[in-house]
């Protein structure tokens, strides 16, 4: 995707994932290791060397350790028994004796010695017949990046603490327990080689209001850090030493952007309500008890979604009852009467507890996520459940279950949550006797199913970003097939009318709490299809609502009617624009520019 202007001026193009306009200097970041440094010793320096091997080895054991217990806590001890190998590396006599020998013969650094070995171990074993012994090459790959951030003070992860000033991150990728940990002082935007618009790095990108472009093939060998840059978010450019021509342009842009934001700012206080006098609450999705300013300052009517993985990413042990309670608490009471929906934990997919987790399944999109891994770990699952069923007494709190694929998963959960009911009883703690479960539709056989579903729930919360996905077999990471993930592909419109249908006919009410929900373009289309209620990042809630409140329901509901008549994703999308444009103009203003 990536496109060459001028050496002055040079121009990289992706998918632009979160709005807003950022200028500073570049920061490279790769995960893996980079350049191992190599010096020598002086005969007296070995021994302190050999020493600060054994203290990198003694630290890479102990986060291992650390690793493996909070994997175990959360997924099961035959999950955390990969790290068993991990461990069986850093107990290799033969490999790190040859580390010793050789900063001893050679006179050279540790990181230097350990990698020369480490990579002719890896060699070796990659050429190996037996499959058992290639595949340990992985492990001695994961254990030596370890090592080596060990001795040369590098974290596994990204650390931004050494930086005087706000950069534009560069990197291949951010995983969300990346993203999650961004320092907001010292980041300006992002740009990665791959993703798209529904990968988590994106969707946290929004949630923390920075802008952010992905899918820049090659970014990494086209940028170098300390690289003066602008970043457009709402286009999808990186501008590398961007001429005086283009700062200009793109101040005209950021003034439209702030006039926008005033004019947003009065509908903060407004109900979402079309003009015809149909309320569509709009809500916002969290990702942390401390988004709960953010939902009070976009005025958001409730929280739509709280992804409740990130309490349990970046730490060494899952949170404990009485801390997800504080969490879950604090939302609930602070937003009180407005609703909350808790999602149970949807771990999986490209959410793991930490990137060090990542991978370990061959299809993790497909694998064990979200309800399923819950129902397979009823204790921690009920930990949570207590929590959330808890927090109930302090505000209006509804739990709503993800990657529900047919009914039985619904029951046991369901079955689960009474058992907790039951246990707080017992122990005299108050919780909302009438809480109540709904479950995202965000699997094309929930969409089939819906009528049973609906029967065991209060509400349905459709997920698009996986529906998508699922439906239309398209990775939602993968920036090479984003062009096919579309939102208005005319099986979306019928899954989606049919979730509505379903719901309809048990008198439960509809939200969409996917990406689509933010799109003021796609918004018209699903209010006609039938959805009720509308949740999106919190940046993103005031245009919604200032859409919203431009539309007409006869309208969109025309729209719908012709949309699922079509045949073509292009058209409707098309359609869709016309009518966004036509309603609220200025929404669309910050996504001209002529460079
Ligand atoms: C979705 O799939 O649309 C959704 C809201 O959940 P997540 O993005 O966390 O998978
Ligand atoms: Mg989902």
């Amino acid at each position: 995707m990536a496109a060459a202007g001028d050496q002055g001026n040079r121009v990289l193009r992706g998918i632009p994932v979160s709005p807003g306009v950022a200028r500073g200097k570049t920061y490279v970041w790769q995960r893996a290791e980079t350049e191992v440094p190599r010096w020598e010793l002086r005969e007296e320096e070995i021994p302190a060397e050999l020493d600060r091997l054994e203290r990198a080895l003694v630290a890479t054991r102990q986060q291992l350790l650390d690793v493996q217990r909070q994997v175990t806590e959360v997924m099961g001890a035959e999950e955390a028994s990969i790290f068993d190998a991990h461990l069986l590396v850093l107990e290799d006599r033969v490999l790190l004796d040859e580390v010793v020998r050789v900063i001893r013969r050679d006179r050279v650094n540790a990181e230097y010695a350990f990698h020369q070995v480490a990579q002719k171990y890896m060699a070796a074993l990659a050429r190996v017949e037996d499959e058992y012994l290639r595949e340990r090459v992985a492990d001695m790959r994961d254990v030596t990046a370890r090592v080596l951030s060990h001795l040369m003070g590098r974290a596994h992860g990204l650390d931004l603490s050494h930086l005087r000033e706000p950069v534009i991150i560069v990197a291949h990728d951010l995983t969300p327990s990346d993203t999650v940990q961004l320092d907001k002082t010292k980041v300006l935007g992002f740009v990665t080689e791959i993703g798209s618009q529904t990968s988590h790095a994106a969707i946290l990108a929004r949630s923390l209001g920075l802008p952010a472009v992905v899918g820049v093939g090659r970014v990494l060998q086209e940028v170098e850090s300390s690289v003066y840059a602008l970043l457009d978010g709402f286009n999808g450019l990186l501008v590398l030493n961007p001429s005086d021509q283009v700062l200009f342009e793109y101040g005209q842009l950021v003034r439209r952007q702030i006039s926008l934001e005033e004019k947003l700012r009065e509908v903060v206080d407004q109900p979402g309500v079309t003009l015809d006098g149909v309320r569509v609450p709009i809500l916002a999705n969290i990702e942390q008890a401390d988004d709960v300013e953010a939902v009070l300052a976009c005025g958001a009517e409730g929280v739509g979604l709280f992804r409740t993985e990130y309490l349990y990413i970046n730490r060494p042990h899952p949170p404990a009852e009485d801390e997800q309670y504080e969490a879950y608490r604090r939302v609930a009471s602070t937003l009180r009467p407005r609703p909350v929906i808790i999602r149970t934990l949807d771990l999986g997919g490209d959410k793991f507890l930490s990137h060090l987790v990542a991978q370990q399944e061959m299809n993790p999109f497909l694998g064990w996520r979200a309800i399923r891994l819950c129902l397979q770990q009823p204790e921690m699952f009920s930990v949570q459940l207590r929590a959330i069923l808890r927090a109930s007494a302090e505000g209006k709190v509804k739990v709503m279950y993800p990657m529900i694929s047919g009914l039985d998963e619904l029951c046991q959960a369901n079955e689960l949550l009474e058992r907790c009911k039951a246990q707080l009883r017992q122990q005299g703690l108050p919780f909302d006797e009438q809480i109540e479960t709904g479950a995202m539709i965000e699997i094309p056989s929930a969409v089939l199913v819906a009528d049973a579903l609906a029967r065991r729930s209060r509400f349905f919360s459709i997920g698009t970003n996986d529906l998508i996905q699922y439906s239309l077999a398209v990775d939602r990471m993968n920036e090479r097939i984003a062009h096919l993930y579309e939102p208005t592909h005319p099986a979306i419109l019928r899954l989606i009318r049919m979730t509505t249908r379903a719901a309809e006919a048990a008198g439960l009410r509809v939200s969409v709490c996917g990406e689509m929900a933010g799109e003021p373009v796609l918004v018209p289309l699903l209010l006609g299809l039938g959805v009720h209620e509308l949740s999106a990042a919190p940046p993103l809630v005031p245009r919604i609502k200032y859409l919203v409140r431009r539309i007409r329901m006869n309208e969109a509901r025309d729209l719908a009617e012709w949309a699922l008549t079509q045949e073509s994703a292009s058209a409707i999308l098309r359609r869709c624009e016309e009518l966004a444009h036509d309603a609220a103009p200025l929404l669309f203003e910050t996504r001209r520019v002529d460079i």
